[in-house]
């Protein structure tokens, strides 16, 4: 029973399946085909045949009219005297009759109708002076009848008539079309395997790419489908491989960005709940120690809230989320701002920020996107100096661009790590990473932003020591840039 249920859904399948209305298509067009190339040449040489028996016969008639027409009275002996000189015997019968329809002369013996009225429509039309001609095919014979008047001076004075039987050329038309229908028949079947052959090849090749999207969208990325020839199945099955491929990388960064977050939270949120259980079990803790612990609590959870901002903010971006409307932002103002908040932190690393920031630099964009990049940069500058060490903040009006560089004569960074600074979660030093706050998401935050506002960042290390971040932000950013070009557009 479930058998026979798979068996009728199998066809319903296939009763919607591609290969099944090609098939129906191509059988429509094959037949049509067939049919015209049957019916054709034998319509044709029907025709031919038709055409060349008329004017046999009429030829025929119109001699022996004229040669009867030297007569100018018909009667049997004068009539069989004329019809002994010219060849009657290519005719199945020869008919001669005088202006009354009375037969006077009849090449068939077995049915002769000599002195009896010739009745056949084609001579009693003849003998109303008509030219008649007839020709019938039922498939094994022609049959061909004529009729002419034997017209002297101005008068009729009798009829000719003549009539064909043709099986020769029937045979020839009929072997024709015989082995037209043979060949028809063998090219169709042959022509129909083809067919069935190549459509059941190319839905078998669109079965295996349905279920492989089946497959991958049921979670199973690795899956990979076999890539054959060099036409547009092809081409498509090497784009979904393709497209596979690009899922399998996005599903890997995405676990690995869940699992490294979840890792970065998982430290602070360890260290609440050690601090806090402290707190709570011990009975006799004093108050110094205890507000240790607690503002240790409170800092652990800046920790966590930093951190939380920042994996939301690279969130947001990934998911194109719109941060706010864009504004004229004077880079120059930003940078001052942020200097001004880095302050204590360079305070406490006795690291000076030098800056020498060019005036009118205003690029139209989110203001916060700029801050997050320079105090990224900036405190990451200031976090990774030596005590004692520099930072120098930088912004001009290049050919390019606005191009801002962040310097600092610092610890640097190794050769090897500079492909991958920009990486989510990718820390050289973990450690000391950590020591300062660091979530190895500052930089990836400063990368993602600067692209999104159609800028770039690059990084290098210093001559003697220490990085340099380079920011450029393209003209076509600069405030003014878009109006300039509307106004100047057509
Ligand atoms: P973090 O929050 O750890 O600072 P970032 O993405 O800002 O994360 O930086 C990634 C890593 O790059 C840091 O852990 C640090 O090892 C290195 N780094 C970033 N900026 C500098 C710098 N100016 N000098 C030396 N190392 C740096």
């Amino acid at each position: 029973m479930t058998e026979r249920l798979a068996k009728f859904s199998g066809l319903l399948h296939i009763r919607h399946s591609v290969q099944l209305t090609f098939i129906s298509i191509f059988c429509v067009f094959l037949v049509v085909a067939l049919g015209l190339l049957n019916i054709f040449p034998t319509t044709v040489s029907r025709q031919i045949v038709f055409n060349a028996k008329q004017s046999a016969l009429l030829n025929q008639a119109s001699i022996f009219s004229a040669s009867l027409a030297a007569l100018e009275l018909l009667g049997v002996d004068g009539v069989e005297q004329v019809m002994e000189l010219v060849d009657v015997n290519e005719f199945d019968r020869v008919i001669v009759t005088d202006s009354a329809g009375v037969t006077l002369y009849d090449t068939n013996q077995r049915e002769s109708m000599l002195g009896a009225v010739c009745d056949f429509s084609q001579a009693v039309r003849a003998l109303g002076g008509e030219v008649v001609f007839s020709c019938y095919y039922d498939g094994d014979t022609f049959f061909s009848r004529a009729a002419m008047p034997v017209v002297s001076y101005d008068a009729v004075i009798g009829a000719v008539y003549l009539y064909d039987e043709d099986e020769e050329q029937a045979a020839l038309i009929n072997s024709i079309q015989s082995q037209i229908r043979s060949i028809s028949l063998v090219a169709g079947a042959l022509t129909m395997l083809a067919v069935v052959c190549l459509t059941h090849g190319l839905t078998r090749r669109l079965r295996e790419l349905v279920d492989a999207m089946r497959i991958v969208r049921e979670g199973n990325y690795d899956y990979r489908i076999a890539v054959r020839g060099g036409d547009e199945v092809a081409d498509l099955s090497a784009a979904f491989n393709d497209m596979t491929q690009r899922l399998q990388s996005t599903d890997e960064l995405r676990r690995r960005f869940v699992s490294n977050a979840s890792h970065e939270l998982r430290t602070p949120l360890a260290s609440i709940r050690l601090l806090s259980d402290s707190v709570v079990q011990s009975e006799n803790m004093d108050v110094a120690t205890m507000r240790e612990f607690v503002t240790d609590i409170g800092s652990e959870a800046e920790r966590l809230q930093r951190l939380t901002e920042k994996l939301m903010r690279l969130t947001r971006m990934d998911a194109g989320a719109v941060t706010a409307e864009k504004t004229d932002v004077d880079l120059k103002k930003v940078a001052e701002r942020t200097v001004h908040l880095l302050e204590p932190l360079a305070q406490q690393k006795d690291v000076t920020i030098y800056t020498e920031l060019e005036s009118g630099v205003v690029i139209r964009t989110v203001e916060d996107d700029i801050y997050q990049i320079i105090f990224n940069l900036a405190e990451n500058a200031i976090k990774y100096n030596n005590f004692g060490g520099n930072v120098f903040l930088r912004l001009s009006r290049g050919t390019d661009g606005a191009v801002l560089t962040v310097e600092d004569t610092g610890i640097g960074i190794p050769e090897a790590d500079l492909p991958y600074i920009f990486t989510r979660f990718y820390r050289v030093d973990k450690t000391r990473s950590r020591q300062f706050g660091g979530s190895g998401l500052g930089l990836s935050i400063v990368h993602d932003t600067v692209r999104q506002n159609g800028g770039t960042v690059t990084v290098a290390r210093r001559e003697t020591t220490g990085t340099r971040f380079t920011v450029t932000f393209p003209r076509q950013m600069e405030a003014g840039a878009a109006v300039q070009k509307g106004e100047n557009e057509p």
